[in-house]
């Protein structure tokens, strides 16, 4: 996805299913804009087995992959485009590790996450792939609206 659209740095997230099912998605899309990120695209979406798989083919080697793949197909997820200086970094602080159990304090995987597996969140980890997993999720028209 080109910079072009957007005037800062911008990062790709996703709400996985067990927090859209415990009922988190408004407390974080709060928490979102109270950091200062503006949502330039939004949807909510159930993923197939196999669209979960295209999403973390990176981890295909990974013991984890077969569970973590049902889990994001298990229900619907919310994904979005988040920009804001130093978005990527940015958003990686404020949902934390990876375990919640390692997780700093009020951070999203912190406050909401269940496990390793279910936590809650993801965050783009470099700006390459914020481009990669924007451009599997959203078109540029959805991105255009300022
Ligand atoms: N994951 C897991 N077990 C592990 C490591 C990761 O189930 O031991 C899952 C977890 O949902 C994580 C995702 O796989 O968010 C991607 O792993 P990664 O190491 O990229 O963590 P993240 O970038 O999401 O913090
Ligand atoms: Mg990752």
């Amino acid at each position: 996805m080109q910079q072009g659209y957007f005037s800062k740095e911008y990062t790709f997230m996703m709400i996985k299913p067990d927090a859209v099912k415990a009922g988190h998605s408004g407390a974080i899309l709060k928490r979102i804009e109270e950091e200062g990120f503006q949502i330039r695209a939004l949807k909510r979406l159930r993923l197939t087995k196999e669209q979960a798989m295209g999403f973390y083919a990176v981890h295909s080697a990974r013991p984890f992959f077969g569970e973590l793949t049902d889990f994001m197909a298990s229900g619907p997820v919310i994904a979005a485009v988040l920009e804001r200086d130093n978005a990527v970094a940015h958003w990686r602080e404020v949902i934390g590790a990876t375990d919640p159990a390692e997780a700093a304090p009020n951070t999203i995987r912190k406050l909401f996450a269940k496990s390793k597996g279910e936590n809650a969140v993801h965050g783009s980890d470099s700006k390459e792939n914020a481009a990669i997993e924007t451009a599997f999720f959203f078109s540029g028209l959805e991105l255009v609206g300022q």
